[in-house]
C-alpha cells in the first residue's frame, strides 16, 4: 500500500515544532514513532497535506526522576518505559502495560505521546480503503450512522491504547504545549467520551511530557490485558490498579482503571471509595469486579464479542486489584 502524497517537516527544536504546529494548525499530523499514523495514512483514514516528524527533538525524550514525581518525555519509547529500572520499581502497572503493548518491534518504535493519542478503533473504521468505499460512511467517517450498533445516534468505537489506564491510575498528568502557553491536565481530562473526536487536544498543541505524581506509603499495582495473540494485539478489554496503604495496613487510597471499555478509558470510582479504610483482607473483590463490569459498554465492534468482553472487565479487575494486594503484602 502507497502513502498518498504529503509534504513532510522536520523541526530542529521544539519552538520550531510550536510554530510549525501554529502555522499549520488542522492540515499538520504529527508523527512521532509512526506506528499508528503510517497505517492510517496507507488505509487513507488519514491524508494529511503536511506531517511534522518530532521523533528527532532531544528535549522530547528520556525519563527524569525528581524529587516529588517522575517525569517521562512524551517521545520516549515503550521499550525503555517497560525496560526501565526506576518504572518496574515505582510503578509497576506502567512497566507492565508497555511491556504489552504489541509486539518488540513496535514497542522500540512507538512512543507513550503517540500511544496515548491513537485513535479510537471499531471493525467497521479500521479497514482498508477498499473495504470502506463499500460501506456507508459512519460518525467516524462523518456520516450519521454507526454501523456496529444498529439504529445509535453516537459512535460507539473504542479506546484501545494501553497506556493511558496504567498513567490514569497512578493519577498522571500530562504537559501540552502551544506557541506562548503551556497547560498541565489529568491524563483522563484529556479524553472528551467522544468516539469521533476522542481527545481535548488543540490541533496547535503538542503533547511534551508526562508527570507521574510520587506518593507516600507502600503501594502495588498491576496492569491486566485481554488480548488473542498474546505476541501482538491490542486490548480487547484491560484492568490498570494501584493501591496504597497506610502503617496500620489500612488502604488510604486506590485507583482502578478500566480500559477497551468505550471511547475512553473509565475510572471505577465506586470501588476506591467502597475499599477506602479497609484492611486488604477485608475486601469484597466480587463487589468491585461487579463495578468494571457495569462500566464496560462491550459493543459487538471488535475481534471478540461485546459480551465477552464486559465479563472479562470483570474477572481483569479482580486479578489487577488481587496482584496490587500482594504486592503490598511483599512491601513491594
Ligand atoms: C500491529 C499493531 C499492534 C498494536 N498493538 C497495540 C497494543 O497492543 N496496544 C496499544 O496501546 N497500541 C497498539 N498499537 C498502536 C500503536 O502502534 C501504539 O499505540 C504506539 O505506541 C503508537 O505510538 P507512535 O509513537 O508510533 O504513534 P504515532 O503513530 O507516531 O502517533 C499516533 C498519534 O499520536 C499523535 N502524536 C504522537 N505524538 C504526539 C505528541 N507528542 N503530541 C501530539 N500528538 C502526538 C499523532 O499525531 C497520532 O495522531 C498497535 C499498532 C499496530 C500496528
Amino acid at each position: 500500500m502507497r502513502l498518498p502524497p504529503f509534504q513532510y517537516l522536520e523541526p530542529e527544536n521544539i519552538t520550531e515544532a510550536l510554530s510549525m504546529m501554529d502555522t499549520y494548525k488542522d492540515t499538520v499530523k504529527i508523527i512521532a514513532g509512526g506506528t499508528e499514523v503510517i497505517n492510517h495514512m496507507k488505509h487513507r483514514l488519514l491524508s494529511p497535506a503536511f506531517v511534522m516528524n518530532i521523533a528527532k527533538l532531544g528535549d522530547l525524550g528520556g525519563i527524569s526522576v525528581l524529587d516529588h514525581e517522575i517525569v517521562l518525555g512524551a517521545s520516549t519509547t515503550l521499550k525503555e518505559i517497560a525496560n526501565s529500572p526506576v518504572i518496574k520499581e515505582k510503578c509497576k502497572a506502567i512497566a507492565e502495560a508497555a511491556f504489552q503493548v504489541a509486539s518488540p518491534t513496535i514497542a522500540a518504535m512507538g512512543t507513550i505521546g503517540g500511544n496515548i493519542l491513537q485513535n479510537t478503533r471499531c471493525m467497521t473504521y479500521n479497514q482498508s480503503e477498499i473495504v470502506l468505499t463499500g460501506l456507508d460512511s459512519c460518525h467516524k467517517r462523518g456520516g450519521t450512522i454507526c454501523l456496529a450498533v444498529k439504529g445509535s445516534t453516537r459512535c460507539f468505537s473504542v479506546y484501545q491504547g494501553d497506556m493511558a489506564p496504567a498513567l490514569i491510575a497512578f493519577d498522571a498528568q500530562c504537559i501540552l504545549r502551544k506557541s506562548g502557553a503551556t497547560r498541565t491536565i489529568p491524563i483522563i481530562d484529556l479524553f472528551t467520551g467522544n468516539g469521533v473526536q476522542p481527545f481535548s487536544i488543540g490541533s496547535d498543541e503538542i503533547l511534551t511530557g508526562i508527570i507521574i505524581p510520587k506518593q507516600d506509603g507502600t503501594s502495588g499495582s498491576a496492569y491486566k490485558k485481554l488480548r488473542i495473540r498474546g505476541s501482538i494485539d491490542f486490548p480487547l478489554v484491560s484492568a490498570a490498579s494501584v493501591i496504597w496503604v497506610g502503617a496500620d495496613g489500612k488502604i488510604t487510597s486506590s485507583r482502578m482503571v478500566i480500559g477497551a471499555a468505550g471511547p475512553a478509558p473509565r475510572m471505577v470510582e465506586e470501588a476506591s471509595l467502597a475499599i477506602q479504610g479497609q484492611l486488604p483482607g477485608e475486601i469484597d473483590l466480587e463487589a468491585l469486579a461487579g463495578m468494571a463490569y457495569g462500566l464496560t459498554e462491550g459493543a459487538d465492534n471488535l475481534a471478540m464479542p461485546g459480551a465477552y468482553r464486559r465479563k472479562m472487565a470483570r474477572v481483569l479487575l479482580k486479578r489487577a486489584v488481587q496482584e496490587a494486594l500482594e504486592d503490598v503484602k511483599r512491601g513491594i
